[in-house]
């Protein structure tokens, strides 16, 4: 064979080779190494030993110190080896290291700048198809946790706008905060009549709640609008929420509740501290937002509602009920006493010569009375007792559950109250004016309304009959004493 042939296969290939011997002496290379390191021909010759070969690669800049010392351990080792070198071209090129039998190293150097690279672009691709996954699966993510978010809030406004009573929606609320926020806790304030303090109407979650706080106490009732409390901005503790002794207070949001333009309470929402991504929901500020702008609509709902029912059952002189109202009341009494085989009382009463004291002082006189009358009622009676302005200056009590004696009894303190009353007008005590009232009760005068208020209408003819400003209870007429005409 051709002592030659191999040394030109060697020349032929693709890959640079190199040949050191025990020693670590150059003793040949193919010009392939030279191409392929791109090195000049004074950068190699045979006889060149490793290490200046190496000192070589370091001036280049392809390897720095601690390579080519590792190098150097793996020629010791007398083992195969690999590794990439990096050409200040940008050029890759592997170099791999196999031992030979008498203790030197044959070594090839193969161009892989394009395997790397393709395999760099594969990777990138491989990050970034997983990029578009993890965004296309936090989008659909969202967009999930959104629906579910705008399903419980409808939920909530649904269940809100059917409550029917403040108290209603007290209950309703409580349950889903509880449950829409499980790791908040807040509470529901509502203006007292006097204005001057919101007393506290339902809480959730452990915090306690005041039974009163003042409006100058929360930033969101004297700034007009929500405020939302965080670690992560500067911010003030609202003093009523300083005064609460929790724990520690962390995040928290105050929603003003706004009725048809009114401010009537404070929505107070504490999340937990480090658990505000727990809560369930992305933005737990927004959510209670939303949630207090649903609860503002609710209670101006219901204040709507209470309004319209106040005005369809009132009347607006004196605000005792209307007789639609009183008779609606009596059908239900009336049943409710036929089941139980209880009784109830009505009293029917009508001011005396009431024409003549409008003649005499006016008829704004007569309204001020109609209202001090009314007054003396509410005084006087409970509030399961139905006081009723019936007509002009005819009034009616209905007192639930009640016997004919205490009917009577009730009919007479009331009497003797009005001719107490003392009313100064136009720089004068306006005269006394007395009532006449008529007594029935159930089961004795009937079991149809119409039938006991006729004989609670006859009681009081009789009355009035008798000389006025005195009671009279319809078992007189039953008696068959009287025939009322
Ligand atoms: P009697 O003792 O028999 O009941 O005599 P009376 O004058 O009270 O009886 P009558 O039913 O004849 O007159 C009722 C008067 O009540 C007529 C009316 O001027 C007056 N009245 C009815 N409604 C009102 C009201 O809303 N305001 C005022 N000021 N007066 C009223
Ligand atoms: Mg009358
Ligand atoms: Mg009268």
């Amino acid at each position: 064979m051709d002592p030659n042939f191999l040394g030109r296969i060697a020349d032929g290939m693709e890959q640079g080779v190199l040949v050191w011997d025990h020693d670590g002496l150059c003793t040949m290379y193919t010009d392939r190494v030279l191409d392929v390191l791109e090195l000049r021909p004074t950068d190699i010759w045979v006889g060149i030993s490793r290490t200046d070969f190496l000192s070589g690669a370091i001036i280049r800049g392809e390897l720095d110190q601690a390579a080519v010392d590792k190098t150097q351990e793996r020629f010791a080792r007398k083992t195969p080896f690999q590794f990439d070198r990096h050409l200040r071209s940008g050029r890759i090129v592997s170099t791999a290291a196999r031992p030979m039998g008498d203790g030197g190293y044959v070594v090839t150097f193969t161009d892989v700048t394009q395997q790397r690279r393709e395999s760099a672009d594969l990777d990138e691709a491989k990050r970034a198809s997983e990029l578009a996954q993890a965004q296309v699966l936090e989008t659909l993510e969202n967009e999930k946790a959104r629906q579910q978010e705008a399903s419980m809030l409808a939920e909530l406004g649904e269940w809100l706008q059917t409550c029917k009573s403040l108290d209603e929606l007290y209950v309703v609320l409580k349950e889903f905060m509880q449950q829409l926020m499980p790791d908040s806790c807040g509470e529901l304030y509502i203006y007292s009549n006097s204005r001057d303090v919101l007393d506290g109407a339902v809480y959730w979650g452990t915090a306690e709640i005041h039974d009163h706080i003042k409006a100058d106490a929360c930033w969101a009732l004297r700034r007009g609008r929500n405020y939302s409390l965080s670690q992560d901005k500067i911010s003030f503790e609202c003093p009523h929420v300083q005064e609460q002794n929790a724990p520690s207070s962390g995040d928290y949001i105050c929603v003003p509740i706004i009725a048809h333009g009114d401010t009537v309470g404070l929505l107070h929402i504490q999340f937990q501290v480090t658990q505000t991504d727990k809560l369930g929901v992305r933005n737990p500020h927004k959510f209670a937002a939303q949630c207090g702008e649903l609860i503002s609509l609710a209670i101006a709902n219901v204040k709507l509602r209470d309004e319209l029912h106040h005005q369809s059952t009132r009347d607006p002189l004196t605000g005792l009920f209307n007789r639609r109202h009183f008779l609606e009341s009596m059908r239900n009494e009336l049943k409710l006493q036929e089941r139980r085989g209880g009784s109830f009382g009505v009293i029917s009463f009508d001011a005396d010569k009431f024409k003549s004291f409008n003649d005499n002082h006016g008829h704004d006189a007569g309204d001020m009375i109609l209202r001090a009358i009314s007054e003396a009622m509410n005084t006087l009676f409970s509030a399961d007792e139905v006081l009723c302005r019936y007509g002009g200056e005819e009034f009616t009590v209905l007192l639930p559950a009640a016997t004919r004696k205490d009917t009577i009894r009730a009919a007479e303190a009331l009497r003797a109250k009005v001719q107490e009353i003392s009313i100064a007008y136009a720089g004068r005590t306006l005269p006394t004016v007395t009532i006449s009232c008529g007594v029935a009760s159930f089961p004795q005068d009937g079991t149809q309304i119409q039938d006991i208020l006729k004989s609670a209408d006859d009681a009081l003819y009789l009355a009035k009959h008798e000389g006025r400003n005195r009671v009279v209870d319809s078992s007189k007429l039953q008696a068959g004493q009287i025939k009322v005409v």
